[in-house]
């Protein structure tokens, strides 16, 4: 009995981890995430400021258009 085996090359997962673009969903800026020491964890932050609070003035730009 041949059982009909699927030729897959199914790459698993890659060792490098593909960057995948993070957006914060409050600003709506692209983050990116810092990897820590032994101690510190992994956080992540936005790539203009490279810092984990969001910019004041991008929250204030509420998407409300007067109508
Ligand atoms: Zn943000």
């Amino acid at each position: 009995m041949t059982a009909p085996r699927p030729h897959g090359d199914q790459a698993g997962r890659d060792p490098e981890r593909p960057r995948i673009p993070l957006i914060c969903p409050r600003c709506g800026h692209e983050q990116q995430v810092v990897p820590g020491g032994p101690d510190r964890t992994v956080k992540v932050v936005h790539v203009g400021t490279g810092r984990e609070a969001c910019e004041p003035g991008d929250l204030a730009r509420a998407p409300d258009d007067g109508s």
